[in-house]
């Protein structure tokens, strides 16, 4: 990897995701930092190979192709690791919190998943969903951004926005059907307020930056549009369970859910659809037979579970 310096002291690196690397007083800041050892390793190298020292990381989320080298950049350099209070939680239960969200089981199945080395609980510093961050004489802006997850947050600089997975670059979506989302409707509050922003550069962190994010915004409002047209069309015969839904979903958007990864992805995600649905009077669901089922609603109806708590 190389830094590519896009200002005089903000730059940008990594090769899954796309990171910041911002020159500090005394060293460089990073947003985010990629996935375990490897590239920790090569961010090590290429701060060596400028003589810099990795003073903090910030994290615009805690997922594992983020802030999955937190813990051995830390143990590698004593940087400090600044993130939300929701995200921190994560951060802080990393072999269990996550892991549970992600897989929906308390006990989850974890092949292929190591969160080892993004958990760092004596170093992390909160910040504000929104506000400012002083660090080592550099002034981050910190704006809310949920809907990826829950206490996901954006990061300004220099006119700069360091975007996360609020969004991703058309380049990065279009071959993709689905992006991971754990709140639909916050993400669209989300992006209409990405929308209504004037930043000289968006970097997201799939993908390529982008100067206007119009369409890359576009591109995440019709997926989720999709999703939830598909989902009410999978209840139009009748009751389904969740994966009644998604392999109902998968198929309409040509996604092939090939191992437990892909699987859990696409689950999250048009689950939280449904959910949101059900949580905004547009569906319903029962429990019957010993399963669990979502169903569409009759015009004016409302929900059978609403009329039974009340
Ligand atoms: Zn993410």
């Amino acid at each position: 990897m190389a830094i590519n310096m896009i200002t005089p002291r903000v730059g940008l690196t990594g090769e899954l995701t796309v990171d910041g690397v911002i020159f500090s007083e005394n060293g460089v800041i990073m947003i985010d930092n990629g996935w375990g050892k490897r590239q920790g390793r090569e961010i090590l190298a290429d701060l060596r190979a400028i003589d810099k020292k990795l003073i903090a990381i910030i994290n615009t989320h805690t997922h594992l192709d983020h802030a999955g080298a937190n813990y051995f950049l830390y143990k590698e350099t004593g940087c400090m690791i600044y993130c939300t209070l929701y995200e921190s939680l994560m951060v802080r239960g990393a072999k269990q919190l996550f892991p549970a969200l992600f897989t929906g089981s308390p006990n989850p199945i974890l092949d292929g998943l190591d969160f080892s080395e993004s958990l760092n609980p004596t170093a992390l510093t909160v910040i504000p969903y929104d506000g400012q961050v002083t660090i080592d004489g550099v002034t981050f802006d910190i704006i809310s951004t949920p809907g990826h997850s829950d206490g996901h947050v954006a990061v300004a600089v220099d006119n700069i926005l360091f975007c996360g997975d609020a969004i991703v670059s058309p380049d990065w979506m279009r071959p993709r059907k689905l992006i991971y989302m754990t709140n639909p409707t916050l993400e669209l509050d989300t992006l209409n307020r990405i929308r209504e922003s004037s930043y000289d550069l968006y970097v997201p962190s799939h993908g390529s930056p982008v100067k206007d994010p119009n369409e890359a915004c576009d591109m995440m409002v019709e997926m989720l549009s999709r999703i939830e047209t598909f989902t009410r069309e999978a209840l139009e015969d009748g009751p389904v369970t969740l994966d009644m839904a998604v392999k109902y979903v998968s198929e309409k958007l040509q996604l092939r859910l090939r191992d437990l990864r892909t699987y859990n992805t696409a689950r999250v995600t048009i689950q939280c659809v449904l959910n949101d649905c059900v949580m905004q009077d547009t569906m319903d669901y029962t429990v019957k037979d010993n399963m669990f089922y979502y169903k569409k609603l009759a015009p004016g109806e409302t929900r059978e579970a609403k009329k039974k708590m009340r």
